[in-house]
């Protein structure tokens, strides 16, 4: 690696990861005119999990985006989500159906191009983006301006810029936070997801999201937005606790058929079109997490970073946006009321304090959404799955 040094650019804002979360945080500050640079470690990203998007993320879309449905949309075989139907408080599948809610769709988006369309559009606001760039260290200066003195490194050079303001927007490893020294804590939570794709010549056209619960974790299939060499595609996902023998089994392809077909719902569904799988089997860590802190002085945590959801709450992108949006707002509020000192920006500054609050307020909710969907799943009580969550949530 040849190390070049390049000249001290100072910033209003750094943003690590380009994420939802660090695209929709950019956005929102580069159009208040804030000087941004958004960091992204990966030159091309192949592979993301997260493609289910429900009702009430539309007008979120609509507004770091443009209308999903609108002419001038750009996005490759975006499609509208009917609902979820799933096997879980029952035996009898149970549907809910988005038709009656306010938009009356959700969306199913192929992930890699929703987010390069955010980074573009963050790109199109004003900001700088540096792709196959990782933040190495940060320190505060202490000359008074308590500016973040930042290194970044690429396979190519090391560079040295500052910042008024540092955003963590690094996804479930946090490593802005995880530099500083502020943990995050999972209270035991071992959930891990287990992805398959499957792909058939045949049609599918089916706009709902499986859900089925197992003795051993649980499943969701949904299909896939646009087509590969005219497949169609189909994910499927297990999940289970990582320490469990069901994990390990589902870590390969043929202990993953052998619990796919234990399924009563899914495995007969893709039998039906005639799926065949397809690539090799993803894992992905998908255990709820937060920061310890979601903020300290002059820098905040949005997105996964902040907190990260059991898949089974459906918020993880839409948590994203939302709180990005809100972020950028609270950031630059903060930045135009403190225009010389960055020591005033930490977690006693009033809008940042908001931005904390709020993100104490959305782990609580979170949890006790999670404990009431597990909760109300009433099988197999004896397997240590649906014990533990049991326990945890003293039902
Ligand atoms: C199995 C599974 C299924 C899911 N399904 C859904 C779903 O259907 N719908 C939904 O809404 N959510 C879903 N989620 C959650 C969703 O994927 C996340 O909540 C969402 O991606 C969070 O966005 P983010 O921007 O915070 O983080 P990420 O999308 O993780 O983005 C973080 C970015 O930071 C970059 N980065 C990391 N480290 C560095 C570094 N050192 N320097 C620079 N850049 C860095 C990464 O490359 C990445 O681009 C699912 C999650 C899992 C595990």
């Amino acid at each position: 690696m040849s190390l070049r040094d390049r000249t001290n650019t100072t910033w209003d804002v750094v943003i690590v990861g380009s994420g939802p979360a660090g695209s929709a945080t950019a956005i929102t500050l580069a159009k208040y005119g804030q000087r941004v640079l958004l960091v992204e470690k990966q030159r091309s990203p192949s592979f993301k999990l997260g493609e289910s998007l429900p009702p009430t993320s539309i007008g979120l879309v609509k507004h770091f985006l443009g209308d999903p449905d609108g002419p001038e949309q750009q996005l490759p075989g975006l499609f509208s989500t009917a609902g979820n139907v799933s096997l879980w408080a029952s035996e009898q599948a149970d549907i809910a159906d988005f038709f009656f809610t306010p938009t009356g769709h959700g969306l199913c988006i192929d992930r890699l191009a929703f987010d390069e369309a955010l980074r573009a559009n963050a790109v199109a606001a004003g900001a700088t983006l540096l792709k196959g760039v990782s933040l190495q260290s940060c320190a505060r200066i202490a000359d008074g301006s308590f500016n973040w003195q930042l290194t970044l490194i690429s396979d190519a050079e090391m560079r040295q810029d500052r910042a008024r303001y540092l955003v963590d927007c690094s996804g479930r490893q946090a490593l802005v936070a995880r530099t500083l020294g502020v943990p995050t804590l999972d209270h035991d939570d071992r959930l891990f997801a287990y992805a398959q794709w499957f792909s058939c010549a045949g049609g599918d056209d089916d706009r709902y999201t499986r859900i089925e619960a197992a003795p051993d974790g649980w499943w969701y299939s949904n299909r896939l937005p646009g087509s590969d060499g005219g497949e169609t595609r189909r994910l499927v996902v297990f999940h289970s606790d990582k320490d469990l023998p069901a994990a390990r089994l589902a870590a390969s392809r043929q202990g993953f058929d052998q619990l796919l077909d234990g399924s009563t719902h899914i495995a007969p569904l893709l039998k039906a079109r005639g799926y065949q799988p397809c690539g090799t089997i993803r894992g992905a860590a998908a255990n709820g997490q937060r920061l310890r802190d979601f903020c300290g002085d002059g820098w905040i945590a949005v997105g996964d970073a902040a907190q990260a959801y059991d898949p089974l709450s459906s918020q993880g992108i839409d948590k994203a946006l939302r709180t990005a949006s809100h972020a950028g707002h609270m950031i630059h509020y903060a930045l135009t009321e403190s225009p010389r000192s960055s020591a005033e920006l930490g977690s006693g500054n009033t809008y940042i304090h908001q931005y904390d609050e709020q993100q104490r307020q959305h782990w609580q909710a979170y949890l006790s959404q999670r404990d009431h969907y597990y909760g109300i799943q009433p099988r197999w009580s004896d397997q240590p799955f649906w014990r533990r969550r049991r326990q945890s949530a003293r039902i």
